[in-house]
């Protein structure tokens, strides 16, 4: 008889990184249910982390390393081992340093990872400035803000380890209790810090489950979240809300802050924004009024015009009202002492930017346009392939990426990979974009992984053990670390395999790997109010208001707002022939990102692609609900089904992200019907990151037997 047990672990299949219990019979994953005992997450468990074992033992994992054997998407592949793999990548890359010079290489990798440190690393070990990512539309412009304006990301403190929670909360731009998770905040914590709060503010253009007990609900244009942070910022000035031992202890810059928003009253953002007002100002006094208040704040922010200016606006807001650093605020968290800070969100000196040559980083395919993009902006990036200008790239390895689906440009896209001379894919299935690849390496899924947590659960680490084995599929880290020996790049990794860099991470704290399995999880002792005796970490050692680095960049040192591209108020001849605006992006609660389309049970929830209209709008058009609709912008069009809701504005439609059928034929699988990208070509992108405007766009909607001109 099988032996049954249970092992504490830490969830992957998204940012939550949620503490769960695998429960095995024998070796075979039966079941994955959420740990009650679990500090972090309380027992959460959402569907996508329910259907772990299907995603572990799903037929159409990728085992083994495929080599190419017909022309490329032709789908004919050749069994490999990994020494034949890994031999044949370094001997390639080894010819293209030679030949042409390290930076004809590039990399990227899709969203933040656990081995997101791991790939930047090894492409600045290489010698390449061109690592290209999502990272300038998602979760880092509020991070690289937080950096600038105090130091450190904060963190809603929902958790109450200061013996008290949030009074008011704030769910901007982030529907976390639908989805699970965001940027390792889990909604089953968020869920239950609402219960408890006092008031409710929810921002979002759709009317999102919070919203229905919200005290306000702030149903914004979509993108204009920077106009209403401005004027925020007015009335808690104008009105004298604000903290004022914090602001003249703490902050610098504060009376520029007061002179520079003064115009931004509510009446000059209700235009804007379409909200009331009155509804603007009586928002600002809840927020102001009821402390300690957090910001729980997501991506939404991020696909803008001025990404980087709303985050700092919001965290100035939040500072200037006391909420920074205190219990049931915007904490800022201390890291559990001894484990060495492997993620780029602790530890710059993990992305392994020491290691590149200073005369390649000059190098770079954007030439640094977007003084904040943290990576090659990705539609300058595959411009370039397909133009060669400024040269073009040879050889391509994407990591845990399926660019056809998740980026813009998509025809760039599409034939950048054509283009490439060789392509290598990092995957756990088959994708569109791996069906264009060389060579697929086959990557391990989190139950096949040793982990030390410490990517996006920012304020401790969590174990994960590995308990399953598929096939000859590799750990991302391992083959990085294998490939970088066969490169001879040991300063940077000099671990003989991953394993041994696991017990390296944790040596300072006297823990073996197996030890820290024990304990499950690390945190650092909490400490609030802690710039009262240390400061914060920027220059000043205060909250910057003013932020001297965007001066010396001759940017905006304080907060604007800018109006995105593609909207009825800047693109107004546009909006007579695309009247709806189109927000995407919206994450799903069935799937992270591209993922899960081929997991049953999570595609069951979730059969089709779906836009959201409302009933009004659609009755206009003559669309039922569910049926066929499409979408079309000046870029492109594409199918989905229409959902009528009215939790979208009449002239809203909200449309989910990166669709792709994996039970279509290869080697498109249909990622060219229902994917939202192809609607979004070249833009004036935010001058400040390079930020696509996902967030609003201008579009046309009509049932898919109508045929437009
Ligand atoms: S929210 Fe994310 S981490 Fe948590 S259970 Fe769901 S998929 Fe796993």
């Amino acid at each position: 008889m099988s032996e049954k047990r249970v092992v504490k672990s830490a969830c992957r299949m998204c940012h939550g990184v949620c503490q769960v219990l695998v429960h095995l019979d024998g070796d075979r994953v039966i079941k994955v249910t959420g740990d009650p005992d679990s500090l972090t997450s309380k027992g959460y468990l959402c569907p996508k982390g329910a259907a772990s074992p299907e995603l572990l033992y799903h037929p159409d994992r990728l085992k083994y390393p495929l080599r190419r054997a017909g022309q490329r998407g032709e789908n004919k592949w050749q069994r490999i081992s990994w020494d034949e793999a890994l031999d044949e990548m370094a001997a390639r890359l080894t010819m293209i340093k030679k030949d042409s010079g390290s930076e004809y290489f590039g990399m990227m990798q899709g969203t933040g990872r656990p081995y997101t440190g791991f790939t930047t690393r090894f492409a600045n070990a290489f010698g390449t400035p061109n690592f290209t990512g999502v990272a300038h539309l998602c979760y880092f412009p509020r991070w690289i803000a937080s950096l600038g304006t105090l130091g450190q990301l904060p963190v809603a403190d929902v958790y109450g380890f200061g013996n008290r929670g949030p009074e008011c909360i704030v769910i901007w731009g982030c529907n976390i209790t639908h989805t699970g998770a965001s940027d390792g905040m889990c909604g089953g914590r968020v869920e239950r810090a609402l219960r408890q709060a006092k008031k409710i503010i929810v921002i979002d253009p759709r009317r999102i489950g919070p919203a229905d007990r919200a005290d306000h609900w702030l149903q914004l244009r979509p993108g204009t979240d920077g106009a209403l942070a401005l004027a925020m910022l007015h009335v808690v000035i104008a009105e004298e809300l604000y903290d004022h031992e914090f602001v003249e202890k703490y902050t610098n810059g504060f009376e520029k802050l007061r002179v520079h928003v003064r115009p931004f009253t509510p009446e000059w953002a209700a235009p804007i924004t379409r909200l009331k007002a009155d509804d603007i100002r009586a928002a600002a006094r809840t927020y102001a009024g009821a402390r300690p208040a957090c910001i729980q704040w997501g991506n939404a922010l991020d696909m803008s015009m001025s990404n980087y200016q709303t985050a700092r606006a919001i965290l100035i807001l939040s500072g200037i009202c006391g909420n920074i650093d205190a219990p049931g605020g915007d904490a800022l968290w201390v890291a559990p002492e001894g484990i060495k800070q492997r993620s780029i969100f602790r530890n710059l000196e993990v992305a392994g930017l020491q290691f590149l040559p200073p005369e390649k980083a000059g190098r770079r395919l954007d030439g640094g346009r977007f003084p904040l993009c943290p990576a090659v902006h990705p539609p300058t990036f595959w411009r370039s392939i397909v133009s060669g200008d400024p040269y073009r790239l040879r050889a391509f390895w994407v990591v845990g990426s399926n660019p056809l689906t998740t980026m813009t440009n998509t025809a760039d896209v599409e034939a950048g990979l054509k283009l490439l001379e060789y392509t290598v894919v990092s995957e756990i299935f088959m994708t569109p974009t791996a069906q264009l690849a060389d060579l697929v390496l086959p990557a391990a899924s989190w139950l096949e992984q040793d982990e030390v947590v410490n990517i996006h659960k920012i304020w401790c680490v969590l174990a994960r053990k590995k308990v399953a084995q598929i096939g000859e599929t590799m750990d991302d880290r391992e083959i990085i670390i294998q490939l970088a020996r066969r490169l001879g790049l040991t300063e940077a990794f000099p671990w003989k395999n991953y394993r041994e860099y696991l017990e390296w991470v944790l040596e300072d704290a006297s823990l073996t790997f197996e030890e820290f399995c024990e304990r499950g999880m690390l945190a650092g002792e909490q400490r609030y109010y802690k710039y009262k005796t240390q400061g914060f970490e920027t220059p000043s050692g205060k909250l910057e208001i003013y932020n001297g680095m965007m001066a010396i960049l001759g940017r905006d040192p304080l907060p604007v707002y800018r109006e995105p591209p593609l909207t009825p108020v800047s693109a107004p001849e546009l909006a007579k022939e695309y009247p709806l605006i189109l927000t995407t992006g919206a994450k799903i609660r069935a799937f992270f990102h591209s993922e899960g389309r081929q997991i049953e049970s999570l595609r069951k929830a979730n059969p089709d692609p779906l836009v959201e209209v409302h009933p009004q709008t659609a009755s206009s058009l003559g669309i039922r609900d569910g049926d066929w609709v499409f979408i079309e912008t000046p870029h492109g069009k594409v199918k989905m089904r229409a959902k009528l809701t009215g939790i979208v504005a009449p002239d809203v439609v909200s449309a989910q992200h990166a669709w792709w059928f994996p039970e279509q034929a290869p080697p498109d699988y249909g990622y060219q019907q229902s994917n939202v990208n192809l609607l979004f070509g070249p833009m004036a992108y935010d001058p400040d990151t390079g930020s696509e405007s996902l967030r609003s766009a201008l579009c046309r909607v009509y049932p898919e037997g109508e045929s437009k001109p």
